[in-house]
Order: structure tokens, then sequence, then C-alpha cells
């Protein structure tokens, strides 16, 4: 059997530790699937009527939002 490592992540080679922390805690949700996009809250909580975007994609999530989106492109491409 493996055994799991206790060890804390190295922060030295993660960017995210060197943002402030309330950018730290957005990313963070977002990478695990805790945020207020319709696709986590949905399939977490069963809040709301589904996961889809108002774009009519079937998944609203961070990837769909950084890089699907039809209606936040222009925004996403300032990123
Ligand atoms: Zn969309």
């Amino acid at each position: 059997m493996e055994r799991m490592s206790t060890a804390s992540p190295d922060r030295s080679k993660d960017p995210i530790y060197s943002l402030p922390r309330h950018d730290h805690v957005i990313i963070s949700r977002l990478r695990t699937g805790h945020s207020k996009l319709r696709h986590d809250m949905y399939s977490r909580l069963k809040v709301g009527d589904s996961s889809g975007c108002p774009c009519e994609a079937p998944r609203q999530d961070a990837s769909h939002i950084r890089l699907d989106c039809a209606l936040l492109r222009e925004t996403a491409d300032r990123m």
C-alpha cells in the first residue's frame, strides 16, 4: 500500500502563492470546483435550474468561461 504524503505543497513552485489572498481564494475556488459558476452550484448544491451557460453551452465552468463562452469572449481575450 502506497503511503500518502503529508508534506505541504511546495509553495515556491506555484505562482498562486505570490498573489494577494483575495485573488488566491478566487483561483483556488475555480480550481476545486467551489465557485459560484452555474456548473459548480448546480452539480454540488442543486442551486439553479441547470449547469448550462446563458450562451447555451451545456456547462458553465471555469474552462468554458475562460476559453469558450461566446458571451465573454471579448473579456477573456483581454486577460
Ligand atoms: Zn457561455
